[in-house]
This record gives structure tokens, C-alpha cells and sequence, in this order.
């Protein structure tokens, strides 16, 4: 049997030992502050890291605390985070998140989702105004040390393009499917999460994946199928 034709169970676990060789190991230790992991990765939507550090900094000098931040005003708040995309729905979302998680723990803070189960504790963040299953995932496993699998984009079109998940399959569905097929300690996810990022940054990039230099290609199907064929066709 070729490679690229192995069930994906077996091409995630080997999908993550080459990309344990390729890019350097981390360990999981806690990031920041839950409220400051929560909102920050709420800014980070469709923006990078820098931006989203810039518009949390500006954002917390100019109104001080997370009371400022609830009851800023609109466009002073939206002004503050403008360095992140979609400022003007961002600012209402996270004023939201604010009031409820005052209203609802008498103080800004989440401390209590470690001691939820997984289900319930992605239940209770996703319910969350502006918070999707990828911010929540993201939260409960970078800080929380959960066993969950955010599927970024980078996450998504490798996982399909190697074969683990299948073309129809959505971002949900796979964050249940890539759980089943990993090892389950939460380091191990964060690093097969992490690795697909880089990975996808700079090898299996949207447009022109670097094939020909991926360590991926011998069990990936979108190499079997199409690039391979390609440069066979141009040979
Ligand atoms: S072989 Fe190409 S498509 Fe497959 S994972 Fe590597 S870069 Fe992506």
C-alpha cells in the first residue's frame, strides 16, 4: 500500500511525528491571564499578532480595567482597537462578553471554567457573543490545558489536503475527528496545533503549497493527486 492510500488515523499520528521533527517542541504553559487570553484572542480574529497586541495595550491604557472597557463608549472603543479588523463589531462583542461574565461571576473573572468538563466549559464560552468554537478551543487548550484541537485555517486545509479529514467535512465535524485520531495529552495537541500553523505558513500555504520541499508528501493525497500528476504531465 502507498503512503498517501493509509487510513488517517495513522497519517495524523505520522503527520504529527514529522512535524514533531521539523519544528521545535514546545511546552504548554500558561500564556497570559484567562480574561486577557480570552479577549485578546477575540481581537486576534482575521488580524495578527502584533495588531491584536497593539489594540489590547492601547485599549487597557485608555479605559484602564476591564470596567473602563465594558462601559467605554462605542467609538472611543472602537478607535482603540482599529488596529484589528472589524473594530466596530469587536468593541460591542467584547463589551458583551463583559457584562455577562460580571453579571453571571460577580467579578471579570473564568478561573471556574478549569474545574468544568470539556463539553460544558466550550458550551459556556461559545455562548459567548463573537466567541466560536476556534476562540474557545484556543482559550481552553493554550490556557486551560484542555484536551481540545483548535482547527484554524491552517489546520483545516492541511488535515484535507493530506487525507485525515474528508473534503466535506466542517471545521466542527474535524475538531472532533482530529481528536479521536491524536494522542490525547493536551501537549501533544498544542504541538500538532502549533506545527500546522508554521507548517501552513510557510510550506502549505494557500496558494502554492511548496510541495516539492514539504515533509507531508509522501502521505498527502492533494500531492498524489494533483501536483504529482503535474509535474508528471510537464516531465
Ligand atoms: S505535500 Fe503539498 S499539499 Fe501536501 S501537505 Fe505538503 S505542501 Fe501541503
Amino acid at each position: 500500500m502507498d503512503a498517501h492510500e493509509l487510513p488517517p488515523q495513522e497519517k495524523a499520528l505520522l503527520t504529527h511525528e514529522l512535524l514533531n521533527k521539523t519544528y521545535k517542541r514546545l511546552k504548554l504553559e500558561k500564556r497570559r491571564d484567562h480574561m486577557h487570553e480570552l479577549i485578546s484572542t477575540m481581537l486576534s480574529h482575521r488580524t495578527n499578532h502584533k495588531d491584536e497586541e497593539t489594540a489590547f495595550y492601547t485599549m487597557m491604557e485608555r479605559f484602564g480595567d476591564w470596567e473602563g472597557v465594558m462601559n467605554a463608549d462605542f467609538e472611543a472603543l472602537a478607535d482603540a482597537i482599529k488596529t484589528t479588523r472589524y473594530p466596530g463589531q469587536k468593541g460591542p462583542q467584547i463589551q458583551e462578553t463583559l457584562r455577562i461574565i460580571k453579571a453571571e461571576r460577580g467579578e471579570f473573572n473564568i478561573d471556574f471554567l478549569d474545574d468544568l468538563p470539556v463539553p460544558e466549559a466550550l458550551a459556556w464560552l461559545t455562548k459567548l457573543p463573537g466567541v466560536g468554537p476556534k476562540t474557545a478551543t484556543l482559550l481552553l487548550l493554550f490556557n486551560f490545558h484542555k484536551p481540545v484541537m483548535p482547527v484554524d485555517t491552517h489546520v483545516f486545509r492541511i488535515s484535507q489536503r493530506v487525507g485525515l479529514i474528508g473534503a466535506k467535512v466542517t471545521a466542527n465535524k474535524a475538531h472532533d475527528l482530529l481528536l479521536k485520531m491524536l494522542p490525547e495529552e493536551p501537549v501533544e495537541l498544542f504541538n500538532f496545533h502549533v506545527h500546522m500553523l508554521r507548517h501552513g505558513q510557510r510550506v502549505c500555504t494557500f496558494f502554492a503549497p511548496k510541495c516539492e520541499e514539504c515533509v507531508l508528501h509522501n502521505i498527502c493525497n492533494y500531492y498524489e493527486d494533483v501536483r504529482f500528476k503535474e509535474i508528471d504531465k510537464a516531465a
